[in-house]
């Protein structure tokens, strides 16, 4: 075992009865690889990196750890544990109750000023080192976990602790038993299905929700959660260029969902309510819906969830011909077709960027055959939307205009964390009357000359209780200003161009589909058109190339071809990352490369 020791020491005073000093030491011990704990498969965790956050020691006797200024000082507040007074002597038992030193100690309070603010900064060091360490020691961080299933349950108690646990134990469990088994999704090196974007901005802002942890289910139960989110859905919508039927100005609107799941989930609800309205109650079963096979699963799940029959939902088939975008010509036909039958078409759901591999769904055309019937149409750009607000791909949401719905995720590429999910309508009204809920627990009077002109937000959504997540977007829009915003997309799409350029020059590889963003879709190119073997090379490049633990990419299929997937999104994403990336994946490639000379 190779150990470095970092002695980090800070002093802060606290106004603290029984502590006129607090030094809270950390020591940061990088460790190298495993470290001997009593289990077997924690045994083949790797332990990363190990914390200690120094208020003294377990048991109060005040011998620190490096303490700079030769107090050996429990700090005697955190969790109420280690309880000592300034030249390190302290029981360090106390569970909030108890004396120390003489002293009464004070009952245990959930939420303690000055508690949050020690042990906040000591939480904002652990995950400021976090990312520092997934730069500078990549080899401790294996950025597809390697854990195997159920390695946790083997290292943790059974039962929950009957009395509180310093946080100094809790963070040293984080670091030897939890982050062993994450999946780095903000290492530098991690491509794999879309990124789940972060920013100091993000993480301001739901540090910030966390802690005023407000519910603005209605404007009344904290009316800057509902006027700010009208406010900045209107800024991002001006970012975007969405038409201005979509502002809170007009009968649109926008409110943030948690996931693109729910936003689905919600605009199916109000369609299919608008159109019942029109055709009566007893007409479900004979409600269609459409989208193309590439649209992400969560469609077909929210159909179900609102009662349309699985038969019902028509997913068009998609080839490499449209670059697998919805071809318009095949949702005329599916929708005249249900016509004859004695369907009733309602819900399209177009998608800009799909999951698989990105491709646009031609929002223009299938817009003007939506309109011509009436039909409600959805565009799900959950992760390519985001990067709608650089003028240079505004192009792919152009038709825009004809969609009754428009939904964006924040947290894959607005640097937003997770989650935060803006959702767009043409008309909040119909969001509304389907979703509404008026129990009296709830009602109020609120002085406003006009009484619609107040947002309730429960009855945009499925949940009453909501997060204050628009503080996030409204603090990303803020600390970074667009034009930033816009050059971090840009940059993670020029990362995409530099992988698939080494693609494109190696000739045992092959691109597969145009790329728009920030997603390159490839494979090992197939030998003598050999499409099985070479799917299952593919199949067996990917595996080897994510055990090492380097690197993590996903895969797709598309055509019944297995593809490999380079998402570029991760916010610690260099150019050095992404070549390093394709030297992994080329070194592992020539196993089958050489057998292709055979
Ligand atoms: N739509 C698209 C195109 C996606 O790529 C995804 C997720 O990757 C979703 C919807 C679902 O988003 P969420 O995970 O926020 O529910």
């Amino acid at each position: 075992l190779i150990c470095y020791y970092y002695l980090i020491p800070q002093s802060r005073p606290l106004n603290h009865a029984s502590n006129k000093f607090s030094i809270i030491t950390y020591t940061l011990i990088l460790s190298q690889k495993k470290k001997n704990i009593n289990n077997q498969s924690y045994n083949s965790c790797q332990i990363p990196f190990e914390m200690e956050y120094g208020n003294s020691t377990e048991n109060g006797i005040g011998k620190s750890n490096g303490i700079s200024n030769g107090y050996g000082i429990g700090n005697g507040y955190v969790n109420g544990h280690g309880i000592g007074n300034e030249h390190g002597n302290g029981n360090g038992d106390v569970y909030g109750n108890g004396k120390v030193n003489g002293e009464k100690v004070k009952k245990m309070k959930p939420m303690d000023s000055e508690m949050l603010r020690e042990q906040g900064h000591i939480m904002v060091d652990f995950i400021a080192d976090y990312y520092k360490n997934l730069e500078d020691s990549p080899q401790d961080f294996p950025v597809l976990s390697q854990v195997q299933p159920g390695y946790l349950r083997d290292i943790l108690p059974d039962s929950a602790p009957d009395h509180p646990e310093p946080l100094k134990e809790l963070l040293h469990d984080v670091s030897k038993k939890i982050i062993p088994g994450l999946t780095h999704w903000q290492s530098p090196s991690y491509f794999a299905y879309y990124a789940s974007s972060t920013s100091v901005a993000g993480f301001l802002g739901e540090m910030l929700n966390a802690g005023l942890s407000v519910v603005g289910f209605t404007w009344l139960a904290s009316p800057a959660a509902t006027e700010l989110e009208v406010i900045v859905l209107d800024w991002l919508a001006k970012l975007l260029q969405l038409p201005d039927h979509f502002l809170s100005t007009g009968n649109g609107g926008g409110v943030i969902q948690g996931t693109g799941c729910e936003a689905v989930l919600v605009v199916v609800l109000a369609a299919r309510d608008r159109i019942m309205k029109k055709v009566g109650k007893n007409s479900l079963s004979q409600l269609v819906v459409y989208a193309s096979d590439q649209t992400h699963s969560s469609f077909r799940k929210a159909c179900l969830i609102g009662g349309i029959h699985e038969e019902n939902i028509r997913l068009l088939k998609t080839d490499s011909s449209t670059n697998y975008g919805m071809p318009p010509k095949s949702l005329e036909e599916a929708i005249s077709s249900d016509l004859a039958k004695g369907f009733i078409p309602f819900f399209i759901c177009a998608t800009v960027g799909t999951t698989s591999s990105a491709a646009v769904d031609p929002l223009f055309p299938l817009g003007k055959i939506a309109e011509s019937y009436g039909i409600w149409m959805h565009v799900d750009a959950a992760y390519a939307g985001n990067a709608c607000i650089c003028p240079e791909f505004r192009e792919h949401i152009d038709g825009v205009e004809n969609a009754d719905s428009f939904n964006i995720n924040a947290h894959k590429w607005l640097f937003a964390n997770q989650t935060c999910s803006p959702l767009w309508v043409k008309d909040r009204y119909s969001l509304i009357n389907a979703l509404k809920t008026n129990p009296e627990y709830l009602e109020y009077k609120v002085k406003v000359s006009k009484r619609e002109e107040v947002v309730n937000y429960k009855d945009w959504q499925i949940s009453l209780s909501r997060r204050f997540r628009s503080l996030k977007l409204w603090m990303v829009l803020r600390l970074y200003g667009a034009e930033n915003l816009r050059n971090f997309i840009r940059d993670h799409v020029n990362l995409a161009k530099h992988f698939e350029d080494c693609v494109a020059q190696d000739a045992h590889f092959e691109v597969v589909t145009t790329r728009y963003f920030s997603l390159v879709c490839f494979r090992l190119a197939p030998i003598d058109g050999d499409e099985d073997k070479c799917n299952d090379q593919n199949r067996e490049l990917i595996a080897t190339v994510n055990s090492t633990g380097k690197i993590f990419i996903s895969h797709t299929a598309l055509s019944g071809k297995f593809i490999l997937r380079f998402a570029v999104g991760a916010p610690l994403t260099e150019e050095k990352h992404v070549t390093e990336a394709w030297q992994i994946i080329q070194k592992h490639a020539t196993k089958f490369i050489h057998n292709k000379k055979n």
